[in-house]
């Protein structure tokens, strides 16, 4: 006899698709003889510069305290956040990458009879995290591309119990100004919890976009979610932190696993927060690989969503799963977003500028369909 397993499973979850990442090097290498070396990945947001010296000086200190747990409560890494963000170190909640603050908010307050708001074209993770706990998704139609806050104020209902919103949002790039977020943070519900993701918020340089923080005092619904995955180039370390009232991340830390954060990412991202001249460098890198893209793009002819990640959405003009795959011939990995509802657009993160170089001549070659 065999079982059904999945039929098991709870609807929300029958009905999910898995999360997408980026393909990696080392798969896209062993399927089409490729070295590794010559391959350019601009699929995943990443940090291009590789790791700071800093960083890796307090990584190999920390190895040698491998066979213990970490400190479960992150004590350091807490006490140098709230003194950077001018926080109580009980409004902070760390977790294993942002990704798990966002489960870890749903699964404190969300069950299956609620609502969870989040837009169209938003970030793969919200509807995952209100799947898995059984709740109803309302995805909120875009306006050009971007969070329509007004709609969104007009989706929540008595059962909503959450709204996902992120700035800037991925994949689109799209951000909310300062004016649409005050007027949206006063329509909502005190009891619904509003989440701001700002992954990519050290990326952003210019003063219409709101820092979330500056909104916990007004709004005590507020989350703010934060990632040492991007700008500090933490990726593969798996650490993020929330933001939020000391309720709300009490709740929290009764559903998080006791050991979310490993030691090493907790010792990176103490020394990475600390290393102001690699945020520098990395926001001078983006600014200036994102005009090469944008400069490319405007030469090939193709249009894209202005962007204030460290990633931009370009506009083929057809299905862009074909130039994906030739893209992928030619050792370019780019990010196809057909499952974000963008079947003409590939997001591609910036890169070095060698890499965008590599990415905008191979682009070009693919599109006159060499
Ligand atoms: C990359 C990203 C995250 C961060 O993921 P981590 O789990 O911190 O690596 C969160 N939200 C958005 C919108 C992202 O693009």
């Amino acid at each position: 006899m065999t079982c059904d397993f999945l039929a098991l499973a709870q609807p929300g979850v029958q009905k999910l698709s898995p999360y997408v990442p980026g393909k990696p090097v080392e798969e896209l290498a062993r399927e089409f003889g490729l070295r590794a070396e010559d391959i350019v990945k601009l699929a995943s947001n990443e940090n291009p510069l590789g790791p700071g010296p800093e960083v890796l000086k307090a990584i190999k200190a920390a190895l040698s305290d491998m066979t213990r747990y970490p400190d479960g409560n992150g004590f350091a890494l807490k006490q140098a956040l709230a003194a950077k963000l001018h926080v109580a170190p009980a409004m902070i909640t760390l977790g294993n990458g942002s990704n798990d603050i966002l489960e870890l908010v749903t699964r404190a307050f969300v069950a299956s009879q609620h609502e969870v708001v989040f837009s169209e074209h938003a970030f793969a993770v919200y509807p995952i995290v209100t799947q898995a706990v059984g709740a109803k998704a309302v995805v909120v139609p875009a306006r050009e591309w971007g969070h329509d806050l007004a709609a969104m104020a007009a989706a929540i209902t008595p059962a909503t119990r959450l709204v996902f919103i992120a700035n800037p949002n991925n994949p689109t790039g799209t951000w909310i100004e300062r004016a649409e977020l005050e007027a949206f943070l006063k329509q909502v519900p005190e009891q619904v919890i509003v989440v701001l993701d700002e992954a990519y918020t050290e990326y952003v340089e210019t003063s219409d976009v709101p820092n979330g923080i500056d909104y916990l005092r007004d709004y005590p619904n507020l989350l703010v979610s934060r990632t040492f995955s991007k700008a500090y180039g933490l990726a593969a370390l798996r650490v993020g932190y929330g933001i939020c009232q000391p309720a709300i991340a009490d709740a929290m830390n009764r559903v998080r696993q006791p050991f979310n954060v490993n030691s090493l990412a907790l010792a990176a991202a103490v020394a990475a927060l600390g290393d102001e001249q690699y945020l520098a460098e990395s926001r001078r890198v983006n600014r200036e690989g994102m005009q090469q893209l944008e400069e490319g793009f405007r030469r090939q002819g193709l249009s894209w969503i202005p962007s204030r990640g460290n990633f931009i959405a370009v506009d083929l003009g057809r299905e862009a799963a074909p130039a994906f795959q030739a893209l992928l011939r030619e050792g370019v990995i780019v990010r196809p977003v057909a499952n974000y509802g963008m079947p003409r657009h590939l997001r591609v993160s910036i890169g070095l500028p060698s890499e965008n170089q590599r990415f905008l001549e191979a682009l070009a070659r693919v599109m006159a369909g060499e």
